[in-house]
């Protein structure tokens, strides 16, 4: 398409982004993969050609929220002025996976409906959708990875001084009460060459710190040049030497593959910042093992120690989810001692939803809904208490920030610690992009408050 046709057909795509970060990183390579087809985002629901929302399966809640969006949005389509330009409405994700067919009978205005895996024909599906109801959720044998654009800064609304790049996509190991393996399929991993020159791309465009995202991040095994696999820990040298990129993360990772590799570019990378999330879900053997989790709760522990003896501050966060079925008191006092055990800089927890086509859902010892909120507060509060002591502890420190974007208050900015926590400081917004020392002189419930100095960085 030449530069001319773009400017002149310029039509804009609204994207609602539901769940986790590799939905927003689907977002932008959504958008990406859209503005060599004439169109540019916008976050005005009101001037779009194309609204779509990218959905999440994960839970009950995330699920039913895309039905009743979707009905505020017909409305919004229906209630525009006569005349108005055509407005296509677009669901994808993993709703669009796992209940495609019902969307399109339980949702009448959506015109197109499609899987993770079909976003490279995007552009294509949008086309057909302006003559007829598109439904595209099968999974392609080519690899949409290599058929998405190059991201493109410029045309992103999500990106700025970091950035996510998806690595691994998909899951074999089949949790029993979770959806990913079906809506996202197997586990794949992107190759070598085509996530370093990802990478690049985004330091050459001013990013600063990428966060590689994978379901399960740590199961990568990408070939590269000589064909030969390799995991996540040899994957973060190479990234480490790309210029410009000044920090690395990661997430999400499972307990069974933090291997010797990764634990080890831990210990000799400064730039892989020191924050894991390592999610465990119980503290008990056996929910774990009706969880098909495949380790145990000591197992879990022994990980995070050798964690720490190559990174002695490492900051560690979680997932948990409390009342999955057969969960007793007993069980849930495990979990509690667990975060105890483990002292979280924080971490995720969740009530158990039932995910129909899981194993947990066939599960007949179902824990009543009211002990499943009793169970989530006494678990919030503990891990809460835990956030509190860990940011407490950072106060009279020098961390090294990433300066990221103006604060909220005039003459204030806001940057991140290498533990992830929010710092703002009271500086010049000429600073964004740098990563200076500062001393955390304050915290607030989740946010440290810093001041910049010039002296020595310190670590927890
Ligand atoms: N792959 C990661 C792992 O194995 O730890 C987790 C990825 S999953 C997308 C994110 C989190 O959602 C899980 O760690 C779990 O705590 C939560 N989750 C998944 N299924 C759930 C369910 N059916 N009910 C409640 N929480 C759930
Ligand atoms: Fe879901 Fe993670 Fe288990 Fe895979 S490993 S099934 S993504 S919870």
């Amino acid at each position: 398409m030449s530069d001319a046709s773009k400017t002149t057909n310029a039509k804009k795509v609204f994207i609602k982004t539901y769940g986790c970060q590799m939905n927003v990183y689907d977002s932008d390579r959504m958008t990406d993969a859209l503005a060599d087809h004439g169109f540019s985002p916008t976050q005005d629901m009101g001037e779009a050609d194309l609204v779509l929302l990218n959905t999440c399966h994960i839970r009950e809640k995330a699920a039913e929220k895309v039905y009743s969006e979707l009905g505020r949005i017909r409305d919004f389509r229906n209630e525009r002025e006569p005349g108005a330009k055509k407005m296509l409405i677009g669901v994808a994700g993993c709703v669009a996976q796992a209940e495609g067919e019902e969307i399109m009978a339980r949702a009448p205005a959506v015109d197109l409906v499609f899987g993770p895996q079909s976003y490279h024909r995007l552009p294509e599906l949008v086309a057909r959708a302006d003559r007829e109801r598109v439904i595209d959720t099968d999974f392609p044998e080519e690899d949409k990875f290599a058929h998405l654009p190059a991201p493109k800064k410029e045309v992103t609304i999500s990106r700025g001084l970091t950035a996510f790049l998806t690595v691994q996509e998909g899951c074999d190991k089949f949790c029993s009460f979770c959806v990913v393996p079906y809506t996202r399929g197997a586990e794949v991993s992107r190759p070598v060459a085509q996530v370093i020159a990802e990478a690049r791309a985004l330091a050459d465009a001013g990013v600063r710190e990428i966060t590689l995202l994978g379901q399960n991040v740590n199961a990568y095994h990408g070939v590269d040049d000589k064909g030969r696999q390799i995991g996540l820990g040899e994957l973060c040298y190479l990234l480490a030497e790309i210029e410009g990129l000044a920090r690395i993360r990661y997430t999400t990772s499972h307990p069974r593959d933090m291997d010797d590799a990764l634990i080890a570019a831990h210990r000799d990378l400064d730039k892989l910042m020191p924050y894991l999330h390592l999610p465990v879900q119980s503290g008990s053997d056996t929910i774990l093992k009706a969880m098909n989790r495949r380790h145990t709760a000591a197992q879990y522990l022994e990980i995070i120690d050798r964690i720490k003896q190559a990174r002695p501050d490492m900051a560690l966060s979680g997932d948990f989810i409390v009342g999955f079925p057969g969960e007793t008191d007993r069980d849930f006092a495990d979990t509690l001692d667990m975060v105890k055990k483990v002292g979280y800089a924080s971490a995720f927890s969740f009530k158990y939803s039932t995910r129909p086509g899981t194993p947990g859902a066939e599960m007949d010892n179902q824990v009543p809904e009211a002990v499943k909120a009793e169970r989530l507060e006494a678990l919030q509060a503990e891990i809460t208490a835990h956030q509190t002591a860990f940011n407490a502890g950072c106060v009279g420190l020098t961390l090294p920030v990433l300066l990221e974007k103006k604060g909220r208050n005039p003459g204030q900015i806001a940057g991140r610690s290498p533990y992830l926590q929010p710092v703002h400081i009271e500086a010049d917004e000429s600073l964004i992009g740098q990563i200076l020392p500062v001393e955390i002189v304050d915290r607030a419930k989740n946010s440290l408050v810093g001041t910049i100095v010039t002296s020595k960085v310190q670590a927890v």
